[in-house]
């Protein structure tokens, strides 16, 4: 037996619901998310956690990696720990879940509740102690409070880089690597993938806005509500002060809980500023003027799974465009718009007949940065996850850079 273990419980060798179990001294649980967009369209939750817990660790506030932490609280009273950033978010992201869900999610009403009084806070470049296991936080670049986790036990230092970013973005500066880890638990989302340079893409997105617009129509960019929102937002309003900017769905209070928590991105005197620049759709008033004049609107569901989007892309004019910017999972609307030009709206089949445009502005590491990631943290043991392409990402890190790498499956339990 060593003395440290991980079993992964969800996000291996798939995107979504992370979940994994480290052992050293105590039994630490990283992340507990549900995928939500699983088999048939059904939501799917992490394997059941074996034994008893001493607390949980959570990286960020999306739902991919908080949203089963009311689940704990069926009968245990552990403690999870977060930024502060990600219990606000995590709150209203819960309550959307409950409201979308409702009898269908396994948690109820009391067990959000208690999950809401068992948050305790952790703060960047603060270590504590559990046991005699060291836990420290860092700034992971990725959404408003997402964290890198590092834990130290006798003398070994595992690290979980949850979903980060390196590249500097509108919204954050960016990860810093993390130096002489023994082993990395490390999101590998863009693992084969290099992404275009930034800024390239950021001007290739707003010229298709500037051309939309002046052609009379509406850019209409559906955009998850946690992160990608508030990215656009300031992306859109850092080339061009002029144009009439709308936002809708739950990302308008979402923006509220990244001014709170102002010091969680690189400069919120000027997102503050941008915010106040744009309109919060919050009547239907203001919904019929987002699309009485060429503007651009910003709003959810990403993947057109739902929200105000639905209306907007029924009542833009001609002359408008679609244009995606972030992950859409096959099968649902954003993909089906994307490559086959129709959505799915109470059981109907409808076409939409707008151009549709897909932008790479992700808010992941791509393949340059996971490599660079893994050379400064030099570890003897590379563990593969939150990828569809895992298997053949270990492959290359054996045979090319000569890493003890591993793709776990689901359930896997990897001894260090
Ligand atoms: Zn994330
Ligand atoms: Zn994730």
């Amino acid at each position: 037996m060593s003395d440290i273990s991980i079993h992964c419980l969800g996000a291996s060798q798939e995107v979504g619901r992370s979940a994994f179990l480290l052992k050293t001294d105590k039994c630490l649980l990283l992340d507990y998310g549900i995928k939500i967009f699983g088999k048939d369209g059904k939501a799917e939750y992490p394997l059941t956690i074996p034994e008893k817990l001493d607390a949980a660790l959570i990286s960020h506030a999306h739902m991919d990696h908080v949203g089963f932490v009311p689940y704990l609280y069926n009968s245990s009273n552990v403690r999870w720990y977060a930024t502060p950033p990600t219990i606000d978010l995590a709150e209203l992201l819960w309550k959307d879940s409950m409201k979308i869900m409702g009898a269908e999610l396994p948690y109820s009403f009391a067990q959000y509740k208690k999950a809401l009084n068992m948050w305790n806070p952790i703060h960047y470049g603060q270590p504590f102690a559990m046991g005699e296991t060291q836990v420290l936080a860092s700034d992971a670049g990725h959404i408003s409070g997402s964290a890198i986790l590092e834990l130290t036990y006798k003398k070994k230092k595992i690290v979980y880089s949850g979903d980060y970013k390196m590249e500097e973005t509108r919204m954050h500066a960016g990860a810093k690597p993390v130096e002489d880890a023994d082993a990395v638990i490390v999101d590998c989302t863009y693992a084969l993938k290099e992404h275009p340079d930034r800024k390239t893409a950021e001007r290739l997105l707003m010229d298709e806005i500037e051309e939309t617009i002046s052609e009379g129509g509406t850019a209409l960019l559906p955009a998850f509500s946690l992160g990608r929102t508030q990215e656009l937002i300031s992306l859109v309003r850092a080339y061009n002060d002029e144009i009439p900017v709308f936002v809708d769905g739950m990302g308008k209070a979402i923006t509220d809980i990244y001014i709170k928590h102002g010091k969680y991105m690189k400069d919120v005197n000027t997102f503050r500023k941008n915010v106040k620049d744009v309109t919060m759709v919050r009547s239907p008033f203001d919904k019929k003027r987002a699309t009485s004049e060429p503007a651009v609107i910003i709003t959810s569901a990403g993947m057109v799974e739902g929200g105000p989007v639905l209306g907007y892309l029924m009542n833009v004019n001609s002359d408008s465009k679609v244009m995606f910017t972030g992950y859409t999972v096959e099968g649902t609307n954003g993909w089906k718009l994307i490559n086959e030009g129709y959505v799915t709206i109470n059981g109907q089949d409808l076409e939409v007949d707008l151009p549709v445009s897909k932008h790479d502005l992700s808010a992941h590491a791509g393949r340059s940065d996971v490599l660079n990631f893994i050379k400064h943290a030099n570890p003897s043991k590379v563990i593969i996850v939150h990828t569809d392409s895992g298997k053949e990402f270990e492959r290359e890190l054996k045979e090319d850079f000569g890493y003890d790498a591993v793709a776990p499956k689901v359930g896997d339990k990897i001894e260090l």
